[in-house]
């Protein structure tokens, strides 16, 4: 049996005070209030208990960790023709980059850098009845907690300053492969960036990816057979440039987003979910990376 609240708070004991903790993103204003200093996980282990320590029940905005949750929602709609307008390819590039796509033909390489997830936002502009509404809801169901919402100061900040997803979504239309208005799409995108949640929110909301496509209390179900490419991608893609770092490092499937937040998980075993919002220079958290080296490390459990 592991002492799992031991890690944890050994862990937290030791990068507490660390000197360097990276930047908080600021190219999106509203984010850069956060005080650097706050750091919090949250552990679930499958089937049993959870564990926390420090802030892990102070929302944060979860940015491109939500990549994954339109992924799901699209995919549980369109199945795998959705790969006809994005690739399952890591880019080796930053999350905003856009010369690629223009030498590709307007074919993101995967659903969790920028434009590939502005392609899946398409898609659920199309698909869903009220997007940003039916998109909450999903995200609401999955964790089991109707408290979780957009910050709409952050969507608003992003929309008043986010020209590389302008240019981005503009790129995409001129290949065409965004259906319908930018304007649109883009408004969609920077609400489900805008989403707040704990760490332990997280936790749970991500539950149904360890735990073979179910939720925690069973109540929402994803396909099987799309929980394990979703994991694929996110060990492969989820860290855009870094991707093979983290995979060195912590050796799980996760996903981080610019406001610091990680989560990741071994299927099966459990989820985790850090949050230190100062980033690296690939736009990830730096605490959060060196948290979860510390515990696949310590704990010897890792995909591989
Ligand atoms: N909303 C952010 C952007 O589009 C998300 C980036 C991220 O979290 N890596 O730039």
């Amino acid at each position: 049996m592991q002492d799992y609240q031991s890690v944890l708070n050994n862990i937290y004991k030791e990068l507490i005070n660390k000197k360097d903790k990276g930047e908080v993103a600021s190219y999106i204003p509203e984010l850069k209030n956060v005080d650097l200093n706050t750091f919090g996980i949250n552990l679930q282990v499958v089937g049993d208990k959870s564990y926390s320590v420090g802030q892990y029940d102070e929302k944060f905005s979860i940015q491109s960790i939500s990549k994954v949750l339109t992924l799901a929602k699209a995919i549980s709609i369109e199945g795998h023709n959705l790969w006809q307008r994005v690739d399952v390819e890591p880019s080796g590039n930053p999350f905003n980059h856009l010369s690629l796509l223009e030498q590709e033909n307007g074919i993101p390489r995967n659903p969790l850098i920028n434009t590939g997830s502005l392609v899946i936002a398409d898609i659920l502009v199309s698909q869903l009845k009220n997007p940003k509404a039916d998109f909450l809801n999903f995200v609401r169901q999955l964790a089991n907690d109707d408290s979780i919402n957009y910050n709409e100061a952050v969507a608003k900040s992003e929309k008043e300053t986010g020209y590389k997803n302008y240019a981005g979504a503009n790129l995409l239309k001129s290949f065409g492969n965004l259906n319908n208005d930018v304007d649109e799409v883009l408004d969609f995108y920077f609400h489900q960036c805008s989403l707040e949640m704990s760490c332990e929110q997280l936790t749970k909301t991500f539950y149904v990816f360890a735990n073979k496509g179910s939720c925690m209390l069973e109540k929402a179900h994803l396909n099987k057979s799309h929980t394990k490419r979703i994991n694929a991608i996110m060990l492969t893609c989820g860290f855009y440039d870094e991707a093979g770092e983290f995979a060195f490092e912590v050796g799980l499937p996760g996903k981080s987003g610019v406001g610091g937040g990680i989560v990741a998980l071994l299927p099966k075993k459990f989820v985790i979910s850090v949050w230190s919002p100062g980033l690296n220079k690939k736009g990830n958290s730096k605490i959060g990376m060196q948290a979860l080296e510390l515990f696949t490390t310590q704990t010897n459990l890792s995909i591989f």
